[in-house]
C-alpha cells in the first residue's frame, strides 16, 4: 500500500489537472459575475446578483448581503437558499467591536476552524441569523464597510479552502465596487430626475408667464410691434395693426417702409436700428383710418453681447390728451377776449359820463349808459362765477348749492328780459308757460345760470335769427323746462359729447362762434345736483331743444 504522500506520477499529474480545473473554473466564474455585475447599475438588482454568486460559487447552503442602515443596525437586502425567504428586510445589529474588526481585516473570515480572537463576538452576529454562518466577506470600498456577505455551510460540510477564500476576496472587492458604482447610479438618477423635475417647473412657470405677456400685449391699447435688426416686422399686436389700417393683413416679414404710409414711423425705428440711439421717441400724426395723434418709442433689443436684435416701438394715443391740451389753450385765450368786451364797454360808458361836459345827455340817456354798466356787470359776474364752479369741479370739491321752494314764473321771465338785451335783432324770444304752475325744489341762483346758459347757446347757435322758445311744462312729479331754438342743430354723432367738459362741436357752421366748452358741463352738473335731469332733442340743420327737470315742491313739505 502507498501512503498518503506516495502517490504516483499520474495520481499527482490527476491531482494538479484537478487543481488546474478548479482555479480555471473559478476564474471563469469571477469573470463571468464582473461582467454581469459590471453590466447591472439597480441597486437591488446588483445585490441579488451578488448574493446569487456567492452562493453558486462556494455552493454554500445559503447566503445573504447586509448593508449598514441609517444608525448602528444592517439590514439583509438579499439572500438566497433554504428558509431564506422571510430574511429579506431583517435587521441585524453588528456590535462595533466586529465592525471595527471587520474593517481592521479586510478580508474573509471563517467562522468555524479558524481560532480568532473575536470569535465571540463573531458568535453574537451568527446567532442573529437563521441559520449557523460559516464565512463572512467584508465588503470595503477604501476604508469604509459599506456591507457584509454571509455565507453559510457547504455542501456536504466541506471548508473553504485557502485558494478559494483568495478568490472570494478579490469577488467581495470588486462587488463592492459595483455596490458603490450603483449607489451612485442611484443617486446620480435621483438628481437627474430632480433637474429634470426642475426643469418641467421651470418650463411650466415660464410658459405661464409667456401666456401673460401674451394676454397683455393681446390686450393692451398701446400698439406694439418688433422688428428684426434689419427693420423688417416680425411681431404685430391688434391695437397696432388697427391704429395702423393693417387690419388682418400679413405685415410680418415686411420692412416699414413698405407698409406704413407715414414716413415718422419709419424714421424712428431707423434711428434705433442704425446705431444712432439706444431709444428714439417722436410725435406721429396718421390721418387713415382716423385722424390720432400718437407718442411712438422705438427701443433697441439687444441679446446679452449687447449686439442689436431688433427694435420694439410701442405707439400710445394721445390724440384725447392732445385734444384737451388744444381745448383748454383755446379755452384762455377765449376767456381773455369775453372779459375784455363786457369790460372794454364798461370802461367806454364811464369815460363818456365822467368826460362829457355837463348837460351832453339827457336823464334818459344816462340812466340807460348805467343800465348797460351795470348788465355787463352782470355778465361779467356770472363769468367768473361759472369759472369758479368749473375749477371748483375739477379739484374735486362739490358745487354749493341751497335748495329751497321756487316759483319759475317771474325767474324765466327775468332770465329772458336780461338776454332781450343780447341779441342785436333777428331773434325772437317766446315763452310759453301756464298760470298754474306749480313750484320746485331747487335753487334760484342756480336756475338762473341753467337757464341763461341755455338761452344764450339757443341764440348764439341761431346765427340767422330765429324764434327761441322757453317753454315750462308741469307734470305729475316734476316739471320740466325747455328752451328751442331754430339754428344750427347737431348731428347726432356729436349728442353724446355734448355735456363733456370742453367738449365744442367744430363744424363750417360754428367755427366762428366763440365759446368755452364748458357751459353745457356746467349746466348739467347743476342740474343734477338739484335732483333733476338734463338731455337734448335736435335736428341737424333745424334747430334744438334742451331740456331739463326740476323736481315740483310737495304739498306737505312745502306746509311743515
Ligand atoms: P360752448 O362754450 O362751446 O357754447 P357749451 O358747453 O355750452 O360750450 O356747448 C357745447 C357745444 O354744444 C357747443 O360747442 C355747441 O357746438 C353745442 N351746442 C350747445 N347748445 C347748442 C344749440 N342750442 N344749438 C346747437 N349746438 C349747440
Amino acid at each position: 500500500m502507498m501512503g498518503h504522500n506516495e502517490m504516483t506520477s499520474d495520481e499527482q499529474i490527476q491531482q494538479l489537472q484537478e487543481e488546474l480545473n478548479r482555479t480555471a473554473f473559478h476564474l471563469l466564474a469571477v469573470n463571468q459575475a464582473m461582467k454581469m455585475l459590471g453590466s447591472v447599475t439597480q441597486l437591488q438588482q446588483t445585490l441579488d446578483m451578488t448574493v446569487d454568486m456567492f452562493v453558486e460559487i462556494t455552493r454554500a447552503l445559503w447566503g445573504c448581503v447586509l448593508l449598514p442602515e441609517r444608525g448602528r443596525s444592517f439590514v439583509v437586502r438579499a439572500a438566497k437558499g433554504a428558509d431564506t425567504n422571510n430574511l429579506v428586510g431583517a435587521k441585524v445589529s453588528i456590535p462595533p467591536a466586529a465592525l471595527d474588526w471587520f474593517r481592521q481585516r479586510r478580508s474573509p473570515v471563517v467562522v468555524e476552524g479558524e481560532s480568532n480572537p473575536q470569535s465571540d463576538i463573531i458568535e453574537t452576529l451568527s446567532r442573529q441569523m437563521p441559520h449557523p454562518c460559516a464565512l463572512y466577506l467584508p465588503l470595503m470600498a477604501t476604508d469604509r464597510l459599506i456591507g457584509l456577505i454571509a455565507l453559510g455551510r457547504k455542501f456536504r460540510n466541506l471548508s473553504y479552502t485557502h485558494e478559494e477564500l483568495e478568490v472570494l476576496s478579490t469577488l467581495a472587492a470588486q462587488t463592492a465596487i459595483a455596490i458603490e458604482n450603483a449607489k451612485l447610479v442611484h443617486r446620480l438618477k435621483g438628481k437627474v430626475q430632480l433637474a429634470n423635475q426642475e426643469l418641467r417647473e421651470a418650463n411650466r412657470a415660464l410658459s405661464l408667464e409667456m401666456a401673460k405677456l401674451q394676454a397683455i400685449v393681446e390686450g393692451m391699447a398701446d400698439g406694439l410691434f418688433v422688428t428684426d435688426a434689419k427693420g423688417r416686422i416680425t411681431f404685430v399686436n391688434p391695437a397696432v395693426r388697427d391704429y395702423l389700417g393693417w387690419g388682418d393683413n400679413a405685415v410680418e416679414g415686411m420692412s416699414l417702409r413698405q407698409c406704413t404710409p407715414t414716413e415718422t414711423l419709419t424714421e424712428v425705428v431707423n434711428e434705433v436700428t442704425s446705431g444712432q440711439a439706444q431709444q428714439s421717441e417722436r410725435e406721429l400724426v396718421i390721418t387713415e383710418p382716423l385722424r390720432r395723434v400718437f407718442t411712438t418709442r422705438a427701443t433697441a433689443l439687444r441679446d446679452q453681447k449687447e449686439r442689436l436684435q431688433g427694435v420694439v416701438a410701442v405707439l400710445s394715443d394721445i390724440t384725447a390728451l392732445k385734444e384737451l391740451a388744444d381745448m383748454k389753450a383755446d379755452f384762455v385765450s377765449f376767456i381773455a377776449h369775453e372779459l375784455r368786451t363786457p369790460l372794454t364797454s364798461i370802461q367806454g360808458f364811464i369815460n363818456t359820463l365822467s368826460y362829457s361836459p355837463p348837460g351832453s345827455f339827457d336823464q334818459e340817456e344816462v340812466s340807460e349808459f348805467y343800465e348797460i354798466i351795470h348788465n355787463e356787470c352782470v355778465r361779467l359776474l356770472g363769468m367768473i362765477n361759472e369759472l369758479l364752479d368749473v375749477s371748483r369741479l375739477e379739484a374735486g370739491r362739490p358745487l354749493p348749492v341751497s335748495i329751497a321752494e321756487v316759483d319759475l314764473r317771474p325767474l324765466v321771465a327775468d332770465v329772458v328780459k336780461m338776454q332781450q338785451y343780447y341779441i342785436k335783432g333777428g331773434h325772437t324770444l317766446i315763452t310759453d308757460i301756464p298760470d298754474d304752475l306749480p313750484t320746485v325744489r331747487a335753487d334760484k341762483d342756480r336756475v338762473i345760470q341753467i337757464l341763461t346758459n341755455l338761452l344764450s347757446n339757443a341764440i348764439k347757435y341761431s346765427p340767422n335769427g330765429g324764434e327761441v322758445t322757453t317753454r315750462v311744462v308741469a307734470e305729475d312729479e316734476e316739471v320740466i323746462v325747455s328752451v328751442s331754438d331754430q339754428g344750427l342743430g347737431i348731428k347726432p354723432e356729436d349728442m353724446s359729447r355734448l355735456f363733456t367738459r370742453y367738449h365744442r362741436v367744430i363744424t363750417e357752421d360754428t367755427a366762428r362762434i366763440r365759446g368755452t366748452g364748458l357751459g353745457l358741463f356746467l349746466t348739467k352738473q347743476l342740474v343734477e345736483l338739484q335732483n333733476g335731469r338734463i338731455w337734448c332733442e335736435s335736428e341737424y340743420g333745424k334747430g334744438s331743444t334742451f331740456f331739463f327737470s326740476l323736481p315740483r315742491q310737495r304739498l306737505d313739505a312745502a306746509a311743515s
